[in-house]
């Protein structure tokens, strides 16, 4: 029996990522790149991606909507400054 399971898409659990300015392999094409990105939270750990990988993985985790909710959370709680009293 084949056992050989495709790799789980990546997906970004924090948008918090850090530059690194290495020779290093991206962990999700495999390629060198001299400039790279840390992400500490993923679906896989801790993973670096390249500049194309982190696009198409920041597409996939995030999609706008999530951001959204988030920005509507913060901004939701300090606008009652037209509120008027009944
Ligand atoms: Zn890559």
């Amino acid at each position: 029996m084949a056992n050989k399971q495709p790799k789980p898409k990546l997906i970004l659990v924090s948008k918090r990522g850090t530059k690194v300015d290495a020779w290093m392999h991206c962990d999700d094409c495999g390629y060198r790149y001299d400039l790279l990105w840390s992400y500490a939270k993923s679906n896989r750990g801790p993973v670096l991606l390249c500049g194309v990988c982190k696009g198409l993985a920041f597409n996939r985790s995030f999609r706008g909507k999530k951001v959204d909710a988030m920005y509507r959370a913060v901004q939701g709680g300090r606008c009652d400054g037209n509120r008027k009293p009944r």
